[in-house]
């Protein structure tokens, strides 16, 4: 057993800080490689004091979840900044851990802070990738719908000019025949809205979302990429069938990646069944609530299936069976549906066909509210 002395240089040797605080949570002491840190001395640290070398967007949520430690009485960790001497901010993973008395009481708390700076900008780069790619992925599956979409918004255009005509006719007549151009005025409208929303929904999947985490209602997600896809579905004589569970709560998630992977599911299935001829074309699109997964999303067709062999390497990046195949849908898909704490995987039909299933776990309470913590760094 080291004598106190010998404690104390060790302390200070740890590549790391090093802290107590008592019952209540007050600092009563931090080795000296904190203070060279942070240039402030022990007595400045000691009580609340050190929470002045808290970056300002960090302090509130760790002394929120300080307080929620001390009363759950068990260890925990906290990423937050920490002000250097000269200004600049580093991340830090701090630990604590609660010491006990023999009747359990908690007596004194302990604690570590690691220095995380340089995984996190490892984190952050990585990310920027993975936004890059995911953003690529969807301009390229997007771009490969253009003919759809293109129909999707013609159709109401075409409507505007027929009954914008109509409307004219209406009211050049003797007498005019106000009612009807009424009437006529209306569709127009109607199909205003109708072009101006599959813009709306193509810029929102088309734009480079920021970091965004939100509530998001799978079931209202997928109507809207399935709205996007109908003149797709149309043209390559697919029979949709859509089962949707009422009720359905809310993930905590980024909508327009979950709408990206929904996308990438769907054109898969679609090219999946054009490689199978001679069956109808089936897609069924389903959500449940899963007691063990949370919210169920399934995606099946009755295409050409997958070798057996092949159902992990589908999610390979660069993995393709096609010939004009980029092979990066699934693999993103995989990685946002992870960065969800949620799974990706698919399945083969008991008849033909396959189906991908992507699950997102519910929000608990805690993680509600550190919502950002729960899927950090999501990019879109
Ligand atoms: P890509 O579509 O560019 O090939 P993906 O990562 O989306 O890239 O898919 C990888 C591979 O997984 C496909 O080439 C195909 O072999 C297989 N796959 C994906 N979806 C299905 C499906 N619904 N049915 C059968 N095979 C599929």
């Amino acid at each position: 057993m080291p004598n106190e002395p010998d404690l104390s240089h060790l302390i200070n040797a740890v590549p790391g800080f090093v802290w107590s605080a008592d019952a209540n949570g007050e600092v009563n002491f931090i080795n000296q490689r904190w203070c060279d840190y942070t240039g402030m001395s022990q007595e400045q640290a000691r009580g609340q004091g050190w929470t002045a070398s808290l970056h300002p967007d960090d302090a509130g949520g760790l002394q929120q979840y300080w307080v929620a430690l001390m009363q759950a009485g068990t260890p925990g960790e906290y990423e937050a900044r920490l002000r250097r001497y000269d200004g600049a901010f580093r991340w830090f993973l701090i630990r604590a851990v609660p010491q006990r008395d023999d009747t359990g009481a908690v007596v004194c708390w302990y604690g570590e802070n690691t220095d995380i700076e340089d995984r996190k900008q490892a984190e952050e780069a990585l990310d920027k990738v993975r936004s890059e790619m995911a953003h690529l992925a969807r301009v390229a599956s997007l771009g490969a719908l253009t003919a759809s979409i293109a129909h999707e918004v013609n159709q109401p255009l075409a409507g505007i000019v027929t009954n914008a005509s109509t409307c004219l006719r209406m009211l050049g007549a003797t007498p005019p025949n106000v009612d009807g151009a009424m009437e006529t005025a209306r569709r127009t409208i109607r199909d205003g809205n109708r072009a101006a929303d599959v813009i709306k929904r193509l810029r929102a999947l088309f734009a480079r979302q920021s970091v965004m985490t939100e509530a998001v209602d799978v079931n209202e997600a997928a109507h809207e990429v399935i709205t996007l896809l109908l003149g797709e579905l149309r043209r390559n004589g697919v029979t949709l069938q859509v089962q949707f569970a009422k009720g359905l709560p809310a993930v905590m998630g980024n909508r327009v990646q979950l709408q990206q992977v929904i996308l990438n599911l769907i054109i898969n299935a679609i090219e999946a069944m054009r490689k199978a001829a001679g069956t109808a074309r089936q897609l069924l699109v389903t959500t449940v609530l899963d007691g063990q997964h949370g919210v169920h999303l399934a995606v099946r067709d009755n295409g050409s299936g997958f070798d057996r062999q092949a159902m992990e390497r589908m999610f390979e990046t660069f993995y393709t069976t096609k010939e004009s195949g980029m092979g990066i849908g699934l693999s993103i898909s995989r990685s946002i549906i992870e960065r969800h704490n949620g799974e990706l995987w698919a399945t083969l039909n008991d008849g033909q066909g396959a189906t991908f299933h992507c699950a997102i776990p519910l929000p608990t309470a805690s993680s509600e509210a550190t919502a950002d913590g729960v899927i950090k760094g999501v990019n879109g």
